[in-house]
């Protein structure tokens, strides 16, 4: 790369096409930590003193979340709890959690580590191995059952703020899909931020959000961070993938392209009032959701149903 970095005059070894800035490691390692730290303000995620729970994967996002969030501290700004949910795909997740246990002990962070047996009573793999002719993906059945064991995990250790790695392209493809599949009221309720309101026990951030995918991972490799290097085996079946794909392309040609997605998510969640659906309490877990029981209670029972008929 030639030029010199803008911000140091250092060795560059990164160019953000979208802002035309060359850097050099150190300071685009300080501009995402920047970046997070300015994103934490923007959308007063924290309060001083709080005790945050990291959802800790071993995923490059997660990793390099807790990394960021132990650098980011000025004197007990807030305290940090990592949390990894194993859901028992197998040649898949000990590596992970392997990775997340390590990361644990290097920043000396408390871990809890729950698994979907301990949780729920069944592993992933035994969910699909008898999904006969039920059409849900693999992602779709695991998603909704991660969320809750991160929150039952919270609520174990008596936290009620949760941080997750979500990244923006994370943001943008939940925003498609949910876009594609005719629900913009989800949109709506996927705020990415929420403060704790009646039916809403936990706070959710994603420090992340408004930084690139790609940005992460040459984070984690500027620092070097050990992660997970191999994909999870059912990724396939989502159409997560395509859509990450689709938005890639189209930020190749046209750099920025994901900031203005970004802000039209962000004004339909904050700007545009929706007709208000009435929300009923779903009476197995007690949240307030449009059906009861809701989506990930009727994802647990599904599990529960698949799970016993063969065993
Ligand atoms: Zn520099
Ligand atoms: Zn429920």
């Amino acid at each position: 790369m030639d030029n010199v970095c803008t911000k140091c005059s250092g060795n560059p070894v990164y160019f953000r096409k979208y802002s035309g800035e060359r850097l050099c490691s150190e300071c685009f390692s300080s501009s995402i930590i920047e970046k997070a730290r300015r994103t934490i303000k923007k959308h007063k995620m924290l309060k001083y003193g709080e005790k945050i729970a990291v959802g800790v994967s071993g995923g490059k996002d997660s990793l390099a979340l807790l990394d960021i969030l132990m650098k980011m501290q000025r004197e007990n700004e807030y305290e940090l709890v990592a949390i990894t949910i194993d859901e028992g795909i197998k040649n898949y997740r000990e590596e992970a959690v392997e990775l997340a246990i390590k990361a644990c002990e290097k920043y000396n962070v408390e871990h809890v580590n729950m698994s979907f047996r301990e949780l729920f009573g069944f592993t992933l793999d035994n969910v699909l191995e008898n999904r006969n002719d039920v059409k849900n993906t693999s992602c779709s059945i695991c998603g909704p059952l991660r969320r809750r064991g991160i929150e039952l995990a919270a609520k174990k250790i008596g936290v009620n703020t949760i941080a997750t790695g979500h990244n923006l392209d994370d943001m943008l493809q939940t925003f498609m899909i949910n876009l594609l599949s005719g629900d913009v009221y989800r949109i709506k309720q996927s705020k990415p931020y929420s403060t704790p309101k009646e039916g809403f026990e936990f706070k959710k951030i994603k420090p992340f959000m408004e930084i690139y995918e790609n940005e992460i991972a040459f984070y984690s490799f500027q620092n070097n961070l050990p992660f997970q290097s191999t994909d999870c085996p059912h990724m396939n079946e989502n159409i997560r993938n395509e859509l990450r794909d689709v938005v890639n392309n189209l930020e190749k040609n046209h750099p920025g392209i994901k900031f203005s997605l970004m802000k039209s998510m962000e004004d339909i969640t904050e700007n545009i009032e929706l007709k208000p659906k009435k929300l009923v309490t779903c009476l197995v877990c007690g949240n307030n959701s449009s059906s009861n029981p809701c989506s990930v209670c009727k994802t647990i029972s599904l599990s529960e149903k698949l799970t016993k008929s063969n065993s």
